[in-house]
């Protein structure tokens, strides 16, 4: 997980890495936010710079990102594939149909728990890995055994990376016996090693805890509107006048412009596109105002009268289907230039 692949926390993720590379790295913090505003993928972030072993600054004035992993070095690779040995999640479990018995703890389900981050829901709340991983009850809980995982975790040195890092995820449901254990381990830190609570509330949590550990404030995301996206504007207009022409050179140019982008904005901009032709149908079938603005009156005008009832079904099935396909991690150059196909065939059928 790098930095540049979590939409809306630019300023959060400039100060993590200031954190790190001032080398004022406390050993145990706390990610105070929601999940969906990207808190577990921020702390995955965070690990990954802290042990990467090629970290790259750029010089970026206008508000962007200062620096990030370099996602190419052994350690981040690792870290992506999030099979890092210096890499730790602790997080709520519970019985399933698949784990019983009275001891089960965190380590019965890692692999569920990686499946889980890999599904691209590390903005998943906790009812979603319940869902995921088949809790009935939503009776989740990090236990005693879980704490005693911790601290023995903790007591090791790093295996191969520079920090061994262990993140405990929605730490709020930890059970008071396992928390004083947890307390015991904050009080008495190894070197080189990181626990990074990732809370949600932290009025549900220990105040000796809270008290022990460095607050990073995870703003909530604010909605962005897709109207004002200058970037996704000119490329859907230059994919779409592309569709009609049919000139494959500037369409595969533009299927490799698509395909450099991060999986994030692969998804919002086809969420944006969709958008704009449903806003281009109702414009033209229903007569209502239309509420995006392509910054192109001729695009403007034209655009929309080539979507009817005739081909909105099948446009829509076209980028339902490639969303699905990107979340799913599917090749985004083939994705793209499928849904272009599809798309060019169905606006002949206006
Ligand atoms: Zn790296």
């Amino acid at each position: 997980m790098q930095f540049k692949d979590i939409v809306g926390q630019t300023v959060t993720a400039n100060h993590l890495t200031e954190i790190i590379d001032s080398g004022r790295v406390s050993h145990a913090q706390m990610f105070l936010g929601d999940t969906a505003s990207g808190s577990l993928a921020l702390a995955i972030a965070y690990a990954q710079y802290l042990n990467c072993e090629h970290r790259q600054h750029y010089d970026n004035a206008e508000g962007g990102l200062r620096a990030d992993s370099c996602g190419e070095c052994p350690s981040c690779k690792k870290f992506q594939q999030l099979t890092h040995s210096d890499l730790h999640f602790y997080f709520p479990n519970a019985a399933t149909a698949d784990v019983k018995g009275s001891s089960i703890s965190a380590a019965d389900f890692q692999g569920e728990f990686r499946d889980f981050l890999n599904a691209n829901k590390q903005r998943g709340t906790l009812d979603d890995w319940y869902d995921f991983v088949g809790v009935e009850k939503s009776q989740g809980l990090i236990r005693e055994r879980d704490a005693d995982d911790i601290t023995r975790t903790l007591s090791l040195k790093a295996y191969e990376g520079a920090f061994k890092v262990v993140i405990v995820w929605m730490a709020e449901k930890v059970h008071p016996v396992a928390a004083n254990k947890i307390l015991k381990t904050l009080e008495e830190p190894n070197p080189n090693t990181l626990i990074l609570l990732v809370v949600e509330s932290s009025e549900k949590m220990l105040s000796t805890i809270v008290s022990r550990t460095q607050t990073v404030r995870i703003p909530r995301l604010k909605m962005e509107k897709p109207a004002v996206n200058e970037e996704f504007n000119t490329l859907y207009v230059t994919w779409m006048r592309q569709l009609f022409k049919l000139n494959m050179a500037s369409l595969s140019s533009w299927v490799d412009t698509m395909h450099s982008k991060s999986r994030e904005q692969q998804k919002r901009f086809l969420l944006f596109a969709q958008e704009a032709i449903r806003d281009s149908f109702l414009r033209n079938n229903a007569g209502l105002p239309s509420k995006m603005d392509f910054g192109d009156e001729k695009f403007n005008a034209s655009f929309p009268t080539m979507i009817t009832e005739r081909n909105i079904e099948s446009i829509n099935d076209a980028f339902n289907d490639a969303i699905y396909a990107i979340e799913r991690n599917a090749y985004a150059k083939m994705t793209f230039m499928e849904l272009s196909f599809r798309m060019s065939k169905a606006l002949k059928k206006r």
